[in-house]
């Protein structure tokens, strides 16, 4: 069923509102780009699996969300090693939003602290 209902104000929303939202919207995002058979055998976890597909409107609401939730949040973002911004985009693989520097190996270091961040952020450790 179509969602109609318009959405929310960031702003107004709870911290829960807005971490439930951005979970759903990214489940729907990744639902719609890969099938269920393809995203297990491509084993293919969360965070990896982002926004392929969506609409310009949907990655827009998206990354409102996740703009609020690490506005809101004090988990503070790794450095990108090119441009020193801390604000990661999380598309089919994890790239920095400023320049588009992106990790790709799961051993990473850098990668790794991304997803703790993002983990901490997503999972409400700073409330
Ligand atoms: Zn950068």
């Amino acid at each position: 069923m179509a969602q109609e209902t318009a959405s929310q104000d960031v702003d107004q929303m709870s911290d829960e509102a807005l971490q439930r939202e951005y979970a759903d919207l990214r489940e729907e995002s990744v639902a719609m780009s890969i099938s269920d058979e393809e995203s297990v055998a491509m084993s293919i976890s969360d965070e990896e699996s982002v926004a392929m597909s969506i609409s310009d409107e949907e990655s827009d609401r998206l990354a409102d969300l996740w703009n609020e939730l690490t506005r809101r949040s004090d988990v503070q973002q790794p450095k990108c090693p090119e441009c020193g911004a801390r604000d990661w985009g999380f598309s089919d693989h994890i790239e920095c939003r400023d320049c588009g520097y992106g990790t790709h190996s799961e051993e990473d270091e850098l990668r790794q602290d991304i997803q703790s961040a993002w983990n901490r952020i997503m999972h409400g450790e700073w409330q």
